[in-house]
């Protein structure tokens, strides 16, 4: 396989597959530019070595071409950070694309317009009335991806090489992230920076594990990550069991939970997932207290009660002390950890102190040697609000794609380069 260090772009244009779907306030601003920024190495790679970028991603969800969709309000910003005037292209197929391509020098760089505005990219029939018929509906989804080839075609050639760098959407089989591989020699794609991270961190919790291995389970509902939990089974020494999601958990076992979240079409899977632990061997840890409160709100009377005592009327929304010793104690001795959802309601600052203590456990183990992985939508944003980012081996910035590759899924976007 190709790697983007061993290659050398002097002379090559390369198409570069990034995730710039940054959020914007009413002004175009930029609100947060975390994704540009991780995509930079790669693309001062290229530039680096004497070659020149096209930068190919998508912005939104677009229906069609939409000014308020446009990459071209993020053209300044991509300029500023790489030191480079960034051109654009106002259509992302089409004569200008073409000839700005063409053009391209040694250094520069070309901004595509959002690749979303054609449904070509996704590949899924748009505009379909609400009454089609299935016939009609089948017609249309033949013609996009009749259709899809072209448009993939005319993106590969615009470039001599191609490079991923967008984790983020590496779980679709769109065009520009999986499809468009296919007319690159093997010599010719690869992984960028990020990507490469990206898929040598999520390989150390799922195939080069270092044991002990802890995997963590946060987060509102165990019916988001079932098929997580089965993967990990197989996988993980100790998991354990946070969030929302313990109190299904807790009333399968034949605990009181008050009226604590729980989802009661899931207490028999709850309990085959026990089952399953233990069939396999795996220490599958619950809260042995919870810090419970009698309302949904922040400023909620708050108790501690012993896990699967809760009283009528209150609601677990956070793990108690206990239970923050004795996750930290396992987690203090894991050598590989994986950390996906809160332990509670961490929005509210009286109900984050387990998540934190949490966090800081597994900051410890990491300065200790310890391998952590991070990700998966709301671990993040808890990881950035306690200030433990640093702290962790790993962050991920690939929320779906990440629960997909630790279900154990191929990638399509991965595939795509690996094959
Ligand atoms: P997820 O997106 O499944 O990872 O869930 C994250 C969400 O779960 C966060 O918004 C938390 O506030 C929520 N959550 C965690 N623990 C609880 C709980 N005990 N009760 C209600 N919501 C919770």
């Amino acid at each position: 396989m190709q790697t983007i260090d061993k290659f050398n772009f002097a002379g090559k244009k390369a198409f570069v597959r990034v995730d710039f779907n940054v959020p914007l306030d009413e002004n175009f601003n930029i609100t947060d530019d975390t994704r540009i920024r991780a995509a930079l190495p790669t693309l001062k790679k290229i530039l680096g070595d004497g070659g020149s970028v096209i930068i190919g991603s998508h912005l939104g969800r677009p229906k069609g071409p939409a000014d308020k969709f446009s990459l071209k309000h993020i053209q300044k910003h991509v300029s500023e950070l790489l030191g480079v005037e960034v051109q654009f292209a106002n259509d992302c197929m089409g004569e200008e694309a073409a000839s700005k391509s063409a053009a391209l020098k040694p250094g520069e760089v070309l901004l595509l317009e959002n690749l979303r505005f054609y449904a070509e990219e996704e590949g899924k029939p748009r505009g379909l009335a609400e009454d089609a018929t299935d016939e009609e509906k089948a017609a249309a989804k033949k013609a996009v991806k009749e259709n899809q080839k072209e448009f993939t075609k005319k993106l590969a050639s615009y470039a001599d090489c191609y490079v991923n760098d967008a984790f983020g959407t590496a779980h679709r089989a769109h065009a520009s992230t999986a499809l468009i591989a296919k007319y690159f020699s093997v010599d010719n794609k690869m992984f960028g920076y990020l990507m490469e991270k990206e898929v040598k961190a999520v390989e150390k919790v799922l195939k080069d594990i270092n044991r002990p291995f802890t995997a963590i389970m946060g987060g509102s509902k165990v019916s988001s990550k079932i098929e997580i939990i089965e993967n990990l089974l197989g996988k993980v020494d100790n998991l354990i069991i946070a969030g929302g999601m313990t109190y299904t958990f807790s009333k399968a076992l034949g605990g009181k939970i008050g009226n604590s979240i729980c989802e009661d079409d899931k207490l028999e899977l709850a309990l085959e997932l026990i089952q399953k632990a233990k069939d396999k061997g795996v220490n599958l840890v619950l809260a042995v207290d919870d810090r419970i409160a009698d309302s949904f709100s922040n400023d909620a009377n708050i108790k501690v009660c012993n896990a699967n005592e809760i009283p009528d009327g209150w609601q677990g929304l956070d793990i108690g002390p206990k239970t923050e010793e004795l996750f930290g104690n396992i987690i203090k001795n894991s050598k590989t950890i994986l950390w996906n959802g809160p332990t509670g309601v961490f929005e509210f600052d009286n109900f984050s102190h387990g998540s934190k203590a949490l966090g800081e456990a597994i900051v410890e183990a990491t300065k200790n040697g310890a391998f952590s992985l991070v990700g998966g939508g709301d671990s993040v944003a808890c990881v950035n609000k306690f200030g433990l980012a640093d702290g962790v081996s790993y962050v991920s910035t690939g929320g779906g794609a990440l629960l997909e590759a630790i279900e154990g899924k191929v990638l399509p976007g991965i595939a795509a380069i690996e094959e």
